[in-house]
């Protein structure tokens, strides 16, 4: 967090981009090649691959704006890196974090000139769960247009589907859920789902005597992600917040110009989440 808020005040300050450079064993060259420069962060962790995608997701909406990231060499450490750098590419970090395996070239690259990206004061973005700050990252990094991102096997975000022509409302699956993201509504009638709160653990799909429910990976950007509605549909998404007495329709979001895929970002802003993005207060 003072990383970020150093990071973030000095590209206000400056308007020059910020580079943090993770490594668990101190790549030659580095000391020289940060040397006096103050827009070069390195900083040694103690385990590579317990840097979560929420942190790097964290660290890029609110001061940073390219990561270098020292690649496991242990290949269980490297086949859990790569799952969480593929969460962070595909909520708004590509191209915006790197992995590196020795030093060479690492000194050419730190000493290029990038052009800054907005950032988003840190106290922001982290408050509540560490899935909240990723989440509320994610809609501050991804176009504002962004509803919605598709996420690969395995991604710990998600939402269920249900056919309601199986379910016989038993309440197993609620029973079995460990995040409570199920519930059965009052009268026990239907089913009820939280998005944000769903760890796409299966536990639901494994239990059900009827298969009627299944999992998409994803991540919902939009405050309905939050919010309880009806599981009623094969997309898991037409009961909505006002069906499940919610707080109303979400309305789209304006997009913004600031992140269009290839514009340059010539000058440092703070960029508020829009107000229908999940910020991590509920
Ligand atoms: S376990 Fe299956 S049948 Fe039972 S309530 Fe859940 S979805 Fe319906
Ligand atoms: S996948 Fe896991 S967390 Fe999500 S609703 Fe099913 S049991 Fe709950």
């Amino acid at each position: 967090m003072a990383l970020c808020q150093a990071a973030h005040d000095r590209k206000l300050a400056t308007g020059r981009a910020q580079i943090l450079v993770l490594y668990e064993l101190e790549p030659p060259g580095l000391a020289e090649a940060g040397a006096g420069h103050s827009d070069v962060v390195p900083v040694a962790v103690c385990k590579l691959e317990r840097i979560a995608h929420a942190d790097l997701l964290h660290a890029l909406a609110s001061g940073f704006d390219v990561i270098y990231l020292q690649a496991c060499s242990a290949p269980q450490g490297q086949d859990l890196q790569r799952l969480e750098v593929d969460l962070v590419r595909t909520l708004g970090g590509l191209g915006r974090i790197l992995l590196f395996n020795g030093a060479a070239g690492l000194d050419r690259r730190l000493a290029a000139r990038l052009l800054p990206f907005p950032s988003v004061a840190p106290e922001v973005l982290a408050v509540g769960s560490r899935r909240d700050t990723a989440r509320a990252s994610a809609a501050a990094l991804l176009p504002a247009s962004t509803g919605h991102a598709d996420l690969p096997d395995q991604a710990p975000y998600g939402s269920v589907s249900l056919d309601e022509g199986l379910c016989n409302t038993c309440s197993s699956c609620v029973w079995v859920c460990p995040s409570d993201a199920l519930s059965l509504t009052e009268n026990g009638g239907a089913l009820s789902f939280v998005e944000s709160l769903c760890t796409q653990c299966g536990l639901c799909v494994s239990v059900c005597p009827q298969r009627a429910l299944s999992m998409t990976p994803g991540m919902d950007l939009t405050a309905y992600a939050v919010l309880p509605h009806l599981l009623t549909g094969e997309d898991g998404q037409t009961g909505g917040p006002a069906a499940a007495g919610g707080a109303g329709e979400v309305t789209a979001a304006e997009p913004d110009p600031c992140s269009e895929a290839g514009l340059p970002f010539a000058d440092p802003v703070v960029s508020p989440v829009p107000e229908t993005r999940h910020t991590g207060r509920a």
